[in-house]
This record gives C-alpha cells, sequence and structure tokens, in this order.
C-alpha cells in the first residue's frame, strides 16, 4: 500500500489529468482535495475526450473509487452538470464510483454572483477569475459561513442555517454591491433541486477512508492547478484561493494522518498561464501563437487562450521544492518537435543582477528572463514507448531539466493519448 499526489508543479494546467488517468491503474481511490469548477483537467481515453472539473480523473476506472474530499468547492449544479456529460458518453457513475465528503462546503449561487461583481468592480485591476465563485467560497469557508454537503440530511437544521447565511450575504450583495438580494424560496428552490440529485453520494468519507487504508488500499490525491497558484506559496495576488500543494493533499482529502509515500510532479515541456500575474518567461507575437496552436493551448474552461513561453527553470525548481516533489512527469515534449533550437528560462535578471531563486511576489513583475538554447530534434516523437526510442537531442532535453530542477523525470509523455508515453525507471 502506498499513497500518491499528482500535483502541479508550475501554473496548472501541466496534463496532470492525463497522469492521473493513465496512473489510477496502481490506486483503488482517487480523491479530489482542493479546488472546484475553475479549472479543468483533460482527459483522453476509449470513451471520448473530456474536462473534468470537479469529477476525479479516475472515475474511467472500473473499480475505481472517486472522491471528493472536504477541502473542495462543492458546486452542486456544474457537478451536475459534469455527470450528466460523462454519462451521455457511456460512463457510469454512480455512489459505487463517486463520494462526496459530508464535509465539503457547498458553492452557493451567491458565490459566482459575487465573484463576477467583484471582477467587474476592480476593472482593469481584475485577477482574471474564472468566476465560478472560488474566492468568495472560500472567503466565506473561513469565515464559517457554508453549508456542509452532510447538511442535506437534515433540512429543517439547513433552513435554519441557511436563513443567517441569507440574511448576512444578501447585506454584501445589495449594500456593497447593489446587487438584487436572494429570496429564501430561491435559495431553498436550488439547493432542493441540487440536493436531491448530490445527496447519494454524500457520506462519511473520512470513516470510508479509515477503513479503505486499513484493508490496505492505495490512494491517490489528485490536485487542480499548481504550485506557483497555491495561496500561501504562489504568485500572490495570483494564486487561487485554496491550497494546492501536496502538503494539503492528506487534510482536504479527509486522512488529516496519512502519509504521502511519492509525490509527482507535472511539468510541461514549455509553459502556459492562464489568467493574469507576472509570467516571466512569457512569449508573445507570431513565436507565441506558434507554441500555443502546437500546444492547443487554450483553456479547458473558458476556451481562453493561454500565455506561453519556454520552460521556465527558475519557476519550476522552486515548484518542486514547494511540492516535495519526489519525481517527475513531464509532459508534451512532442509539442516542441516543431523547433528548430527549443528555448529555455534559464535565469531571471532581476535588479541588474542574475538570480536562480524564485523572486518574492511584490518584485516578480521587474524579473526578466535570460533565454538559452538548446538544439532541437526536429522530427515526430509521438511513436516513442522507450527512452532509447528518442533523439538524443530529445533525450538531452529532458536531462538538462532534470539536472537544473534537482528531481529525477520518471515518465515522459510524447502524445495525449493514455499509452503515448515513456516510463524510464
Ligand atoms: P491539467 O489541468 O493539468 O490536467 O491540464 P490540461 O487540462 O490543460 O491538459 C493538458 C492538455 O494537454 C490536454 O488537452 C491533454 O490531452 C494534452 N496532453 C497531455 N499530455 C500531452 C502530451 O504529452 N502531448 C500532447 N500533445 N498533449 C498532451
Amino acid at each position: 500500500m502506498s499513497n500518491s499526489v499528482i500535483v502541479g508543479i508550475n501554473w496548472g494546467d501541466e496534463g496532470k489529468g492525463r497522469m492521473v488517468d493513465l496512473l489510477t491503474d496502481h490506486y483503488g481511490i482517487v480523491v479530489r482535495f482542493q479546488g472546484g469548477g475553475n479549472a479543468g483537467h483533460t482527459v483522453i481515453n476509449e470513451y471520448g475526450k473530456f474536462a473534468l472539473h470537479l469529477q476525479p480523473s479516475g472515475v474511467f476506472r472500473p473499480g475505481v473509487l472517486n472522491i471528493l474530499g472536504n477541502g473542495v468547492a462543492l458546486d452542486m449544479e456544474n457537478l451536475s452538470a459534469e455527470i450528466d456529460t460523462v454519462e451521455a458518453k457511456g460512463v457510469r457513475i454512480s455512489p459505487e464510483n463517486l463520494r462526496i465528503s459530508d464535509r465539503a462546503s457547498l458553492l452557493l449561487p451567491w458565490h459566482r454572483q459575487l465573484d463576477g461583481l467583484e471582477e467587474a468592480r476592480l476593472k482593469d485591476h481584475a485577477y482574471g477569475s474564472t468566476k465560478q465563485g472560488i474566492a468568495p467560497f472560500y472567503s466565506d469557508k473561513y469565515q464559517k459561513k457554508t453549508l456542509l454537503a452532510g447538511e442535506l440530511f437534515y433540512p429543517e437544521e439547513l433552513k435554519e442555517h441557511l436563513a443567517m447565511l441569507l440574511e448576512w450575504k444578501n447585506m454584501t450583495l445589495e449594500r456593497v454591491y447593489g446587487a438584487k438580494p436572494y429570496t429564501m424560496e430561491e435559495m431553498l428552490e436550488w439547493i432542493n433541486t441540487y440536493g436531491e440529485r448530490i445527496k447519494p453520494y454524500v457520506c462519511d468519507t473520512f470513516s470510508l477512508l479509515h477503513k479503505a487504508q486499513d484493508e490496505g488500499k492505495s490512494v491517490l490525491f489528485e490536485a487542480q492547478l499548481g504550485a506557483l497558484r497555491d495561496l500561501d506559496y504562489g504568485i500572490y495576488p495570483y494564486t487561487t484561493s485554496s491550497n494546492s500543494i501536496a502538503a494539503f493533499a492528506p487534510v482536504g482529502s479527509g486522512m488529516p494522518y496519512a502519509k504521502v509515500d511519492e509525490v509527482i510532479g507535472v511539468v510541461k515541456a514549455y509553459s502556459s498561464c492562464v489568467g493574469e500575474g507576472p509570467f516571466t518567461c512569457e512569449w508573445f507575437g507570431d513565436e507565441a501563437e506558434k507554441l500555443r496552436e502546437a500546444g492547443g493551448e487554450y483553456g479547458a474552461k473558458t476556451g481562453r487562450p493561454r500565455r506561453v513561453g519556454p520552460i521556465d527553470i527558475v519557476a519550476t525548481r522552486y515548484g518542486v521544492k514547494v511540492q516535495g516533489a519526489t519525481c517527475i512527469a513531464l509532459t508534451k515534449l512532442d509539442v516542441l518537435s516543431y523547433m528548430e533550437k527549443i528555448p529555455v528560462c534559464a535565469h531571471y535578471m532581476l535588479d541588474g543582477k542574475q538570480t536562480d531563486d524564485f523572486p518574492f511576489p511584490a518584485v516578480l513583475p521587474k524579473a526578466q528572463p535570460v533565454t538559452e538554447y538548446m538544439e532541437g530534434w526536429s522530427c515526430d516523437i509521438s511513436g516513442a514507448r522507450r527512452w532509447e526510442d528518442l533523439p538524443e537531442a530529445a533525450r538531452r532535453y529532458v536531462e538538462y531539466i532534470e539536472a537544473q530542477i534537482g528531481c529525477r523525470i520518471k515518465y515522459v509523455s510524447v502524445g495525449p493519448e493514455r499509452d503515448a508515453y515513456i516510463e524510464r525507471f
């Protein structure tokens, strides 16, 4: 039995969903431990192509139990729609393969609305939120002003609790933003509609997981976003509002006692970033457009073109440390095949000095990339399945990254399909 966590090392969209889908074979349970419907994991398998926002990426594997832990923002409306989408392609979702923690807090309609209202108020200074209500949700959670999923089983108590929250929330909506207040009737209707749908999945996942570990089942923790978006260690305030790092996995999953044996950090062979915030290695113009096209870098949730650039060694080395990665999965190496020379952001210049340390968020916007080039391989590598199948230049690129970030690259992904990867050791 071993517990592993799959995390993003950078800004998110590293290809975590693809790695979870691949590795779930070795685990009985997959748990999502933070975040909500604000980011998407793309998975391509025999059922088709999916952008999963809430469901763990193990839902496609028969016999795997998927859990939404207490740390997630449980958006019942989005989750219901997502279950429908997946079922429409022939994947059966039932309490047999999906469970939700009774201690997960509910993301309510006003969270999404407040997200939009605040972004609109900020105008040019907006954070680039996906407007899924995540920041207002987590603020409320830490203010102890949310409903827990388990309250769905106690309608009378839930109603009383909701009345208190409603009164408080309407004060903010009306007096701060001049928005229309919610009525008890509309909130109850929303909760009943989606609550009835979601309730069969809700249970005491703390006890369930405890029992499963006693029985020797291995657990895979699945993170959303990446180290640089972590609330405490990322590029604050352009972070997400939860902890996307491996250290939080046991807490947000319902296994606060768990030891994590392996931290698989996912790194893309180049960089991408959605939304606002400093992105030192960013490319613009034709160069960026070419890479964006080659990598299909458009948001899984929003369809927004992602900002792109070469791999950022400084940020990646920091991300590896923050995550405590024990090995790396390097994805999308095939995307770089069109380049004659492979650029890498090897260092930063800050205040006239070269640095290899990731700067404090307040000065990060002043950092400039120092770009170096490596020889390209200029051929299709998507058929490679063994390390020896890769051209020498591609192997050198992988080994260079490995040496620079101080962590072994165990998996090299050369295509989006499940079997398009190389396992090195
Ligand atoms: P996540 O949020 O970390 O799961 O990242 P995304 O949802 O952005 O997924 C990454 C995208 O890249 C998806 O469309 C994957 O199918 C695709 N992908 C993953 N690995 C590879 C790879 O090695 N090569 C190529 N060409 N595409 C990949």
